[in-house]
C-alpha cells in the first residue's frame, strides 16, 4: 500500500519557489492500477519520483508498505527501490553502449537478488524481444526500446511499477502493446501507477487521479 500524507514539494529556483506538489493526500492499494493525469507542469513526474524514493518531499510523509521511505537512510532507500520498485520512462533511458540483454543485467537489483541471465532472457522472450537481445538501443524501434525498458523494470520482480508517460513516444499500436504489458503485470497482482494521456489504459485502470497545479482534484 502507498500512502501520501500532506505531501508537498517545493523546488527552489533562481527565479523563486515552485510548488510542484501542494499538500497531496492519497492512498493507493496493493494491486491497484492507477492512472495519473494532469496538464504539463501539474506535478505528475514529481509525484512518481517522490513515490519511488528518488525525490525527497519538502513536507509530509510517504509510506510504502508500512514504511516511511524518507525516514530510511540512503542505503535502505536504495534497497527499497531495488526490491520494490520498477520504473519505466518516456525516453526509455537505455544505456546506448550496451545491448538489450546487457541493459537488463546492468540493473543493480539483478545482482542483489541473484536473478541472472536466464531470467532476463525469459523476460525478453515474453516481451517478444528474443531476436533483439544482442542489439543496441540505436538499432531498435521505439516500441522495441520501450519493451526492453519494461523488461528491465520487471526483471527484479517489483511490487510497484511506476511508468512516466511510457507511451509518449510511441504510435498507437505500440502504445497499446506497452499498456497491455503493464496490465499483465497488474493481473498477476502488481500495483501499477502510470502517467498517461491517451485512452488506451482506461480499460485497465481501477482509478484515475487527476492533478492540477500540484493538487489532487
Ligand atoms: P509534470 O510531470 O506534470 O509535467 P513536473 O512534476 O515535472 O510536472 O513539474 C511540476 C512543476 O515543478 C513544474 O512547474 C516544473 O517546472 C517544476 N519543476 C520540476 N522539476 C523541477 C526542478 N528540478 N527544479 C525546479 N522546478 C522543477
Ligand atoms: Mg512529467
Amino acid at each position: 500500500m502507498v500512502q501520501f500524507q500532506d505531501v508537498s514539494k517545493i523546488y527552489k529556483t533562481r527565479r523563486g519557489l515552485v510548488k510542484a506538489l501542494d499538500n497531496v493526500n492519497m492512498q493507493i492499494n496493493k494491486g491497484e492500477f492507477v492512472i495519473i493525469r494532469g496538464a504539463s507542469g501539474s506535478g505528475k513526474t514529481t509525484l512518481l519520483m517522490a513515490l519511488g524514493g528518488m525525490l525527497h518531499p519538502t513536507n509530509g510523509l510517504i509510506n510504502v508498505e508500512g514504511k516511511d521511505i524518507y525516514r530510511m537512510n540512503e542505503r535502505e532507500r536504495a534497497n527499497f527501490r531495488a526490491e520494490k520498485i520498477g520504473f519505466v520512462f518516456q525516453m526509455f533511458h537505455l544505456v546506448p553502449y550496451l545491448n538489450v540483454l546487457e541493459n537488463l543485467l546492468l540493473y543493480p537489483g539483478v545482482v542483489k537478488n541473484k536473478t541472472g541471465v536466464s531470467e532476463a532472457e525469459a523476460l525478453l522472450e515474453r516481451l517478444n524481444l528474443s531476436n533483439r537481445k544482442y542489439h543496441r538501443p540505436s538499432e531498435l524501434s521505439a516500441g522495441e526500446k520501450q519493451r526492453a525498458a519494461i523488461a528491465r523494470a520487471l526483471l527484479n520482480n517489483p511490487k510497484i511499477l511506476l511508468a512516466d508517460e511510457p507511451t509518449g513516444n510511441l504510435d498507437p499500436e505500440n502504445a497499446t502493446e506497452v499498456i497491455e504489458y503493464l496490465a499483465e503485470f497488474h493481473k498477476k497482482g502488481g500495483t501499477v501507477i502510470v502517467v498517461t494521456h491517451g485512452n488506451v489504459a482506461n480499460n485497465y485502470a481501477d482509478r484515475i487521479i487527476q492533478l492540477r497545479e500540484g493538487r489532487i482534484v
